[in-house]
């Protein structure tokens, strides 16, 4: 595994020499490192979450919504976080950067995504009060074969971008779950059962947790994660995603 300075100093040395000042989603455009090799073109397909949506897990709703709402599926659920919100939804340029990132070490899309979520989650998390901020965690041997944990280094940013702590030691995956694509959303919630557990002897008394991932799609994830955390004491657990699947 690499740590985040060495893979950072990587990046760096690997973008000056590789990639041209082109954009990496549809290389028809200019685009620079500030830029996250993304293009105004392709950034112009980004839809960020706007209200209304669903109070609880964040579905965004088409039509007007003047007060507060939870969606149909929040209802039949147990929920173990407080809330979950996503920058942006998960779909064309936005999917695409993601599954590049993640499974073709696509680094180069790290300020993008990064730059998603701060804009939108920072501003909120600063406004609230939060101990720390949590990535999901990937299981030991998934890491080896990824060598970084891409919810690990987009929470680095959004607590440089927030002032809240990382805490990355607390939570662990102790179940290496097949990937969940072609899972139905009760298949993916059994799958998770018990993927997670809090290290033994933290306890986490009242203490207020931001869990941070890529991807929200039925939110299996993120809840077995915030029951996890919720079971060793947390007074609240909230979600932030970049993309949320809809
Ligand atoms: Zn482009
Ligand atoms: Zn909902």
């Amino acid at each position: 595994m690499r740590t985040v300075e060495t893979s950072q100093a990587w990046l760096k040395a690997a973008l000056g020499l590789v990639y041209p000042e082109v954009c990496q989603l549809c290389n028809a455009e200019r685009a620079t490192t500030d830029d996250g090799f993304v293009g105004g073109q392709c950034w112009s397909q980004v839809r960020f979450i706007r209200p209304p949506f669903c109070a609880r897990c964040g579905l965004p709703f088409a039509g007007e919504f003047t007060t507060e709402f939870t969606c149909t599926n929040c209802h039949e659920l147990e929920l173990h976080f407080a809330s979950a919100r996503s920058a942006v939804v998960a779909k064309s340029v936005v999917l695409e950067a993601i599954h590049r990132f993640k499974y073709s070490h696509a680094l180069w899309f790290e300020n993008f995504l990064t730059d998603l979520l701060v804009r939108e989650a920072g501003p909120e998390l600063k406004d609230e009060k939060w101990d720390f901020i949590v990535p999901v965690p990937l299981h030991p041997l998934k890491l080896r074969e990824r060598e970084f944990n891409q919810a690990e280094r987009l929470a680095a940013h959004l607590c440089r971008a927030t002032n809240i702590p990382l805490n990355a030691k607390i939570l662990r995956r102790v179940n290496p779950t097949a990937t969940q694509t072609r899972l139905t959303r009760d298949e993916r919630a059994v799958n998770m059962k018990n993927a997670f557990t809090v290290r033994p002897g933290i306890s986490l008394n009242d203490l207020r947790l931001v869990l941070v991932d890529d991807v929200f799609t039925t939110g299996a994830t993120t809840n077995a994660c915030a029951q996890a955390l919720r079971r060793a004491g947390a007074a609240a657990v909230g979600v932030w995603t970049v993309a949320r699947g809809l």
